[in-house]
């Protein structure tokens, strides 16, 4: 069964995100538009219409290897970056974040229709926040210090220093592509670093928009390369040159594994930031407007793209009922439509193979009993990739869907009777990124999130983000943290330098 989409009034594309849209882009190495040397062009598809909306320049191996060089002259003792005072460095990150905000509606429709994102998220969001993390690590950089160390030798003199790491390459995925783009390149360049980035296939745009204004903003040549192309090509190159220091990656678990191994032999520092399977815990009293928006908000967002997505509800027992009855009554008043029509709540996914992944997710749960609450159908509208937001119950602990990252929005609802068991369940993962916790009792919510083996707790709220507040995994959802103070400490080396005070 298929259900058809509305027509509705669909908001214009800026003018200054078309005219770039209209434009040929090429790979940014070293300040400058360059054509790939043995790489090629590539298409941008807008998911929610499958139309081609730009092409764009990819990189081979060779391009690869020509922006490591950029990034390593760039990173010279002498080269106009390491010259500069911190000062400096935080001046340039500010004028960024400053351009940002000036194109911060153009930067939105570029994200919204590469990626398939509601626009107002990606403006009030996805954008958004990507200003404030520059704004925040500009902050950082001109506070990153060193200690004097009272050692126990006569007469001399200990201290250590911050440096840079070095080289460092970004690797980001599709589903939040300016803000992860962010969350890596502020903390890196405040640091000191030199950096490549390769956005992910599937929406290289608007880091190709930033790149144009990380160069309006006035940063030396060479400091930032943008590297769009294939993760499979250009991802060993990066992550095995020997020039690379340091890698940041975030995606699958799959790419991470793969990536940790290839690293482990030029022993470079790694942050990975992975999937997830997270459990949201609705108390039988909790307040239930909160927990039930807070529950499909926790999935649907983002078109369940995400990887600290809510993706298995544990309700206790007695709420079972009304849980479900009420996150039916509020799904089906998700508005599914393009990511530009004016009340589109949630968007397309972003390809076709993603939507067979979670199709077949689905068509599995079915065969192992799961019984669909709401949803579950693909829409039929103008070659659009949109699946209905979708609850399912009557599904085991061991099923795939209740086990595996799904990446679509698609929820599980599991009933549970203990706080123990419930603490047991949510822990038996592979994954380890984030939790929920819906009770008015704000001890029982400090028991189970000392239980909780995952990187981030909600507690009567989901999902929330700041530039402060670190985030990232435990077990296979990675290792690192992506935000806040913690992310400059992985860009950052201490040398200790011993002075003899007697000569
Ligand atoms: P992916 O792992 O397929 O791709 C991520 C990036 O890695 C892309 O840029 C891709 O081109 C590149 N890549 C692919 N193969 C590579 C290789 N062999 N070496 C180096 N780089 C390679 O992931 P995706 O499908 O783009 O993103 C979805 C995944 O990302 C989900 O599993 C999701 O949970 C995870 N994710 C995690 C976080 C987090 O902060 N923990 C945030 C967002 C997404």
């Amino acid at each position: 069964m298929t259900t058809e989409v509305p027509s509705r009034t669909r908001i214009p594309v800026h003018p200054d995100a078309a005219e770039f849209l209209g434009r040929d882009h090429q790979l940014f190495i070293n300040g400058e538009w360059t054509t790939p040397r043995d790489g090629g062009m590539s298409v941008s598809l807008d998911p929610g219409s499958g139309e081609q909306i730009a092409t764009f320049a990819v990189g081979g191996k060779q391009d690869a290897h020509r922006a490591v060089a950029a990034a390593v002259a760039a990173f010279e003792p002498d080269a106009p970056w390491r010259v500069m005072s911190a000062a400096s460095r935080a001046r340039l990150l500010f004028a960024l974040a400053d351009l940002m905000e000036e194109h911060q509606e153009e930067l939105a429709h570029i994200e919204a229709l590469d990626s398939g994102k509601p626009l107002a998220v990606a403006r009030d969001f996805d954008v958004a926040y990507a200003i404030r993390h520059v704004r925040y690590f500009a902050g950082w950089t001109n506070k990153i210090e060193g200690a004097t160390i009272p050692v126990d030798v006569p007469d001399m003199m200990c201290r250590t220093e911050r440096t840079p790491v070095g080289v460092a390459a970004l690797i980001v995925p599709w589903n939040y592509p300016i803000l992860i783009a962010c969350w890596k390149l502020a903390p890196a360049l405040a640091a000191g670093c030199t950096t490549v980035l390769k956005p992910a296939e599937q929406t290289s745009l608007s880091v190709l928009r930033l790149a144009e204004l990380i160069s309006d903003a006035g940063f030396p040549p060479g400091v930032v390369n943008i590297l769009p192309g294939s993760g499979s090509e250009l991802g060993p190159v990066l992550v095995e040159h020997p020039e690379v220091e340091k890698i940041s990656f975030t995606g699958s678990t799959r790419v991470g594994e793969e990536i940790a191994r290839r690293a482990a032999t030029g022993i470079k520092r790694v942050t990975l930031e992975l999937g997830g399977k997270s459990a949201n815990i609705i108390f039988a009293d909790a307040n239930l407007d909160h927990a039930i928006e807070g529950a499909a908000a926790a999935i649907f967002s983002n078109t369940g793209q995400m990887c600290s997505a809510g993706s298995r509800l544990y309700v206790e027992r007695p709420i079972l009922d009304t849980v479900l009855a009420r996150l039916k009554e509020h799904t089906k008043t998700i508005v599914v439509g393009h990511q530009l029509d004016e009340d589109t709540q949630m968007g397309p996914l972003i390809s076709k193979s993603q939507m067979t992944t979670v199709c077949n997710y689905l068509d599995r749960a079915a065969s192992d009993g799961a019984r669909t609450v709401v949803g579950g159908n693909p829409h039929t509208d103008h070659d659009g990739i949109f699946l209905e937001p979708t609850v399912l119950t009557d599904v085991n602990d061991d099923d795939a869907i209740v086990r595996e990252e799904v990446f679509g929005p698609v929820l599980v609802v599991l009933p549970f009777d203990e706080l123990d068991e419930v603490a047991r369940r949510a822990n038996d993962s592979e994954y380890g990124l984030a939790a929920g916790i819906w009770t008015r009792d704000i001890a029982k919510a400090n028991r189970l999130s000392n239980l909780l083996r995952v990187g981030s707790v909600y507690i009567n709220t989901y999902g929330q983000s700041d530039a402060a507040a670190p985030f990232g995994g435990f077990k296979k959802s990675g290792y690192g943290r992506d935000m806040g103070r913690q992310n400059l400490e992985y860009f950052l080396e201490t040398r200790t330098v011993w002075t003899d005070l007697r000569l």
